[in-house]
């Protein structure tokens, strides 16, 4: 039985000869219990026909899909005529040749919402091999059906305050909330008890369109030209929030001057578009050595050459992407090191951004056995620490990244012989503040600036006449290269000037950068 009342007679009836589906009428008497939505439609459209009292109208289906009894319920109808008082005045008689499709829906809620498109979803998940806990079911519809909501919600809005006076247009219950009703047990089942949820990472979305309506919306550009503004990633300025907003905007009076009301019948129904599967990304972050002095930290393009064969981020990214099967990566890390620059001690933090992972869950171990596949995979590098991460926790890596420490090691030569002694005083120097200019090197992508950078400590160890090891504790983000060769005196000072001789940087290694994130995990 259909929690209708007496009072709801005229609603039903003037929402039947509008052609509405069963399930719009539902909608229309803002019923909002979800089993009364996963009736069929036959079946649904016969108890509304019983509750008027009539089966004339012939609504939502054709002569041949009318099931025996529907036929019954008809000949009985015929037989015992409803009393006047149903029958409201304005309800035309249909005519043969008038479509099945329902005006409001264009057909989503009655030939869409069914097994054939459970299984179109299921398919579609199974094809590209997704594992998940749960899913969550989004659906995408043609801006127009709001157009054709609204003018059916004006169409009968008097008949919908006459069963409640405190029901309004939002008591309505929208095309995609039955939608979904109906549907997400429907694919639950499909795939064999899957969770099917509000709120999930993984998301599967279907779109609805139709085309030939999609001038339903125009009108609304010419009477609220500012709610239609054309923006970069949209194909057209008709979308939905856009029309949702003209039509709060919009008179009645107006509305009805430009669009009919009812909404008018359409010969063919939507039409659904590939089933569209997303999970949300994962975030992985580790630390990295580099070994190689011919290894740069991301492809090296030159007018779209390359430059060298890999790069760091492509031998850590290989393993991870081909195990968690996603579809990309976004790579960042804390600072970056020169091709020539190698990176020792406990390696530099990075994370990445797995892109649409179709697996995207796994425990310590395996995440240690794909650690090891990296480090196994290539003698350049090497990756510690490597873990699964939140999102919000990847900010931590960059967070105050200019007051972190980073110690490095560097090779230098000197243009005058040098002795021992000549050097030792470096060992002193505490807390140097220099005046680096940007450097010639990479003026092309940072903006022209004199940063202020410190050295906190040096200590020197002597090679040969020419040579010395060079340690050096900084602030990060002091450029170690030009502040030994002076950059043309661009940093200031420098080492040529303490030396008072020409020198120059022959090997620089990165010995650690001091960032404590991600935290450390046992070997
Ligand atoms: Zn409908």
């Amino acid at each position: 039985m259909l929690p209708l009342k007496e009072k709801d007679k005229p609603l039903v009836q003037k929402l039947l000869s509008s052609g509405c589906c069963p399930r719009c009428v539902l909608r229309f008497c803002c019923i909002n219990v979800q089993s009364l939505y996963k009736i069929p439609p036959q079946e649904l459209l016969k108890e509304l026909k019983e509750f008027i009292g009539h089966g004339e109208i012939s609504v939502g289906e054709t002569i041949e899909n009318k099931s025996q009894s529907d036929a019954d319920a008809e000949q009985e109808a015929d037989e015992a005529p409803p009393p006047k008082r149903f029958k409201p005045e304005e309800t035309e008689p249909m005519r043969e040749e008038e479509s099945p499709v329902c005006p409001v829906c264009l057909g989503v809620l009655q030939e869409h919402c069914d097994q054939t498109l459970a299984s179109k979803v299921a398919e579609a998940i199974k094809t590209e091999n997704y594992e998940f806990d749960s899913l969550v079911l989004s659906v995408s519809l043609p801006a127009q059906l709001c157009v054709r909501e609204h003018s059916c919600w004006l169409h009968v809005k008097t008949e919908v305050r006459a069963k409640s006076l405190v029901l309004g247009k939002d008591d309505v219950i929208q095309v995609k909330e039955a939608f979904k009703w109906n549907m997400q047990s429907l694919v639950s089942k499909t795939l064999g008890g899957a969770a099917v949820v509000s709120k999930s990472a993984f998301e599967v979305g279907v779109e609805f369109v139709h085309p030939d309506t999609d001038k339903d919306c125009h009108f609304l550009a010419t009477t609220c030209s500012d709610c239609f503004k054309p923006t970069k990633n949209k194909e057209s300025v008709f979308t939905r929030m856009a029309v949702v907003k003209a039509l709060e905007k919009i008179s009645d009076t107006n509305f009805l001057k430009h669009y009919p009301c009812p909404p008018p019948r359409h010969s063919s129904s939507c039409v659904s578009r590939d089933v569209q599967c997303l999970h949300t990304s994962v975030f992985i972050a580790g630390r990295y050595n580099k070994f190689c002095r011919s290894l740069p930290q991301t492809p090296w393009l030159i007018n779209g050459e390359r430059r060298m064969e890999s790069s760091v981020e492509e031998l850590i990214a290989g393993p991870i992407l081909e195990t968690f099967r996603a579809t990309g990566f976004n790579f960042s890390s804390s600072g970056r090191e020169d091709v020539d620059v190698r990176t020792l001690g406990n390696g530099r933090p990075f994370a990445m951004e797995l892109i649409n992972p179709h697996k995207p869950k796994f425990n310590r171990d395996q995440i240690k056995k794909i650690q090891q596949e990296i480090n196994d995979s290539s003698d350049k590098i090497r990756v510690r620490d490597l873990q699964i991460v939140s999102r919000e926790a990847m900010g931590r890596m960059k967070e105050g990244e200019e007051e972190k420490t980073k110690s490095y090691r560097a090779l230098v030569w000197t243009e005058k012989p040098i002795e021992k002694e000549d050097i030792s005083f470096l060992n002193d120097i505490k807390e140097l503040t220099l005046d680096q200019k940007t450097p010639l090197r990479v003026l092309h992508r940072r903006a022209l600036a004199v940063r202020p950078r410190v050295i906190h400590s040096m200590s020197s160890e002597y090679r040969d006449t020419h040579h010395f090891y060079l340690e050096l504790k900084t602030q990060a983000g002091t450029y170690i290269k030009e502040f030994v060769h002076g950059d043309f005196g661009r940093t200031k000072p420098n080492m040529c000037q303490l030396l008072q001789t020409e020198t120059d940087i022959l090997e620089l290694d990165v010995e650690s950068v001091d960032v404590d994130w991600p935290p450390p995990i046992p070997e």
